[in-house]
């Protein structure tokens, strides 16, 4: 891939693909991390010079307007954020977005609308990606969270472009990730939760044979009890990925890893924060109840398990951490990981879930917080990205 900073940018439209897809309450952004993110890049283009075309998408439109789903809210706070105005333009290709782009000069910033406005985004049509490589002359993905979609603005669009390059922040991304992924330092720790197995199994796969200790809590511990046979009550479960489960730990037992499990369960009536509620050892689940977090016991063997590492990587959290009543255990695996990080061990948290977690729980002794949550979860299994890929030069 090309450096950005060996491309001429001066007085060029420079299209940026940005992962603006951030929480928005009627009309009000409620959290910038993600526009703050792409900050460096933005930046680095205004200063030398380049019109900068920003496009993203923003939730889930399938394919029709929706007002609600605009982007423009984000052109007020990233105006801000850069101390000068943004132009935001009501579509993403066309003649309209064109002329605004021409009258443009050097410096200048505009956000287009959001993307997935028009459905042949998602289906990585030719014919918009190439109306989108009309509106710039150099293309820059910076969009690490969207990096493993093949659609028309992170894949298509890039085949147009003689120079095109990552943005700083995917270029952090890459190497963050890849440092985890091809040369860890030892004891290596994985944790994983969270309620889908199925999004974890390559990441789980590929560590198998990399990590030292693979530690798994959360609603996907279930699947692995279900495998031995152990009751599980009304607890969550993927049923077509339970074969799986039992593969994982038949290959874990080979493998010279430690595999730990929740060795005690807080269970819980019904799916809320008040309803009756009760520790209970792994075995003793009850028909009817639900597993809501790791026990008490656990907290303790993960946290042990967890001290002296020299590398971790987590994802998802131990509980349904949303709820107070749930959230001991990821708060405890939290702050094991963040004394971790204090003692100079290389820690990178990814997912959306476990970053909103972070928050809430006020951890922030992180070394990388990873800003795609499947993106860096494909990437650690060892896939190839479409989003990186586009951008390589053959
Ligand atoms: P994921 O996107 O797979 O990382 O899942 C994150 C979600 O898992 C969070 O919203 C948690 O509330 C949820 N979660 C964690 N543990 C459990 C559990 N034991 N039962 C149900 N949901 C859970």
């Amino acid at each position: 891939m090309r450096d950005i900073k060996r491309i001429s940018v001066r007085g060029k439209r420079v299209l940026v693909r940005v992962d603006f897809n951030v929480p928005i309450s009627n009309g009000i952004v409620q959290d910038d991390t993600r526009v703050r993110a792409t900050l460096p890049t933005i930046k680095y283009l205004i200063k030398n010079g380049a019109i900068v075309i920003l496009m993203s998408h923003l939730g889930r439109p399938k394919g029709k307007v929706k007002k609600e789903l605009s982007l423009e809210p984000v052109a007020k706070v990233l105006s801000n954020l850069i101390n000068q105005k943004v132009k935001f333009v009501s579509d993403c290709i066309g003649n309209n977005v064109k002329s605004v782009i021409n009258e443009s000069r050097e410096g200048d910033v505009i956000l287009l609308e959001n993307l997935r406005f028009h459905p042949e985004e998602k289906e990585n049509d030719a014919e918009f990606s190439q109306k989108l490589s009309e509106l710039g002359d150099i293309y820059i993905n910076d969009a690490f969270g969207t990096a493993h979609r093949k659609h028309s603005s992170t894949y298509g669009v890039a085949k147009f472009f003689k120079e095109k390059a990552p943005g700083f922040l995917l270029m952090k991304e890459i190497e963050m990730l890849s440092q985890i992924r091809d040369n860890p330092a030892h004891p290596f720790t994985v944790i994983l939760g969270g309620a889908k197995i199925s999004t974890k199994l390559g990441v789980m796969k590929n560590f198998l044979n990399k990590a030292d200790k693979l530690i798994i809590g959360g609603g996907m511990a279930f699947n692995f009890f279900k495998s031995q046979g152990i009751e599980v009550g009304k607890s969550l479960i993927e049923e077509d990925k339970i074969e799986d489960s039992k593969d994982i730990m038949r290959k874990a037992s080979k493998e010279n890893i430690t595999f730990l499990l929740p060795v005690d369960i807080m269970i819980a009536k019904e799916f809320k924060n008040d309803t009756e509620k009760k520790v209970v050892s792994k075995d003793k689940m009850e028909k009817g109840w639900m597993g809501l977090d790791i026990g008490p016991i656990t907290s303790r063997i993960f946290e042990e398990a967890i001290k002296g590492s020299k590398t971790i990587f987590w994802n998802g959290p131990m509980g349904v951490f949303e709820m107070e009543n749930f959230r001991e255990g990821t708060e405890i695996i939290g702050k094991a990981v963040s004394d971790e990080t204090n003692k100079g061990a290389f820690s990178v948290v990814g997912g959306g879930d476990t970053i909103s977690c972070l928050n809430l729980l006020r951890i922030d002794k992180i070394s990388h917080i990873s800003t795609g949550g499947g993106a860096s979860l494909k990437f650690l299994a060892g896939e190839t990205l479409p989003g990186i890929e586009a951008l390589e030069e053959k």
